[in-house]
């Protein structure tokens, strides 16, 4: 995996005199992914059909639109925890069962008890360096009799996380492992104002300072209006706000494996939808931990019971899956940890 150029490095950081623009041109080279078959190898495993299978039970009638601390959503972490389970990943020593509570004190008055699933791969050379995925497992429950689905808020991010951690398991086995610790935090309460992942974030498994970066994945299986003319596309937001090299290395990855259009609108500080703060990436970057949010944007079902699993388009899903799991390669995998410098 590579690896910064040292030199050129040197030079920005001793050299006042170096203009911005040679500045980002030396960040961008000092980028490139050592061995890109290798990744692709295991990104190919990131499957539409698999993908759809995980959103069509994470969204079924059954768990009643996961309302934070109902029963449905109780059985929704439940399945969360027997997946990641299954596929070999082992919980934070602290935390046996994969569950971390998030008690009804910190909740809105009308919340029960909750929780939080943490899973995780262990790093072979910096197992205390920790690259987190977070994607929100609860929704908008039952209203006036109706089940909100929220297929695409927020199944698509918690089946992207699904086939992530697959990709990085097949990896594993075929002696790949990452260099540093990978955590999936499926955090609750997101829906109610961002709870889980701000009392993950205060009562942090891991020291947060060892966290290198948190990509945050919520509604990514749709297209919005201004993408009806062309569906191959992402929001990117928050990546330059803490690492000029993290938004750098999402450029990278997608030109070397997704050839999405990534689309940085709502990246804006003056944008008005402030999507910046409206999801759990937020949390973390309030502790200086780089983030890094993923989204589709809004569309016609959002927040709606007609947020269904059969208006997913799974080959775009899957390719959006893939530039996330493509960046969380090399963050686990690349020299030299990632930097909080921004230019
Ligand atoms: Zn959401």
């Amino acid at each position: 995996m590579k690896v910064l150029v040292a030199s050129a490095l040197l030079l920005v950081g001793s050299c006042a005199t170096v203009r911005h623009s040679e500045k980002i041109d030396n960040l961008k080279e000092s980028i490139s992914y050592d061995q890109p078959e290798i990744v692709t190898k295991y990104l190919n495993t990131i499957d539409p059909d698999e993908l759809k299978a995980h959103v069509e039970e994470i969204a079924s009638d059954k768990y009643k639109g996961r309302l934070t601390g109902e029963e449905g959503h109780n059985e929704v972490c439940e399945y969360i925890r027997d997946y990641y389970k299954n596929q070999g990943l082992v919980p934070p020593q602290s935390h046996p069962n994969y569950f971390q509570k998030v008690p009804k004190e910190v909740l809105p008055d009308d919340l029960k008890d909750s929780q939080n699933v943490i899973a995780m791969i262990k790093g072979s050379e910096y197992p205390n360096e920790y690259v987190y995925f977070t994607a929100h497992s609860d929704h908008e429950g039952v209203q006036d009799g109706v089940i909100y689905p929220g297929a695409d808020d927020n199944g698509s991010g918690t089946a992207a996380l699904f086939e992530i951690a697959e990709a990085f398991k097949l990896a594993v086995l075929d002696g790949y492992i990452p260099k540093r610790s990978i955590v999936f935090l499926h955090v609750t309460a997101e829906e109610a104002g961002l709870h889980g992942s701000r009392y993950y974030a205060n009562n942090p498994v891991f020291p947060l300072d060892d966290a290198v970066a948190t990509l945050n994945v919520d509604m990514i299986g749709r297209v919005d209006e201004r993408h009806k003319e062309n569906e191959d596309y992402l929001y990117v937001i928050g990546a330059d706000r803490i690492s000029s090299e993290l938004h750098y290395i999402i450029q990278e990855a997608n030109d070397n494996f997704s050839n999405l259009s990534l689309d940085y609108k709502y990246n804006s500080e003056k944008d008005h939808n402030r999507y910046y703060y409206r999801s759990d990436h937020y949390n973390f970057a309030t502790h200086g931990v780089p983030v890094v949010f993923f989204f589709n944007g809004e569309h016609e079902d959002y927040t709606k019971p007609t947020d269904t699993a059969d208006k997913i388009n799974y080959p775009l899903l899957a390719k959006r899956t893939q530039l996330i799991f493509a960046t969380a390669w090399y963050l686990a995998n690349s020299e030299n940890r990632l930097t909080k410098e921004i230019i």
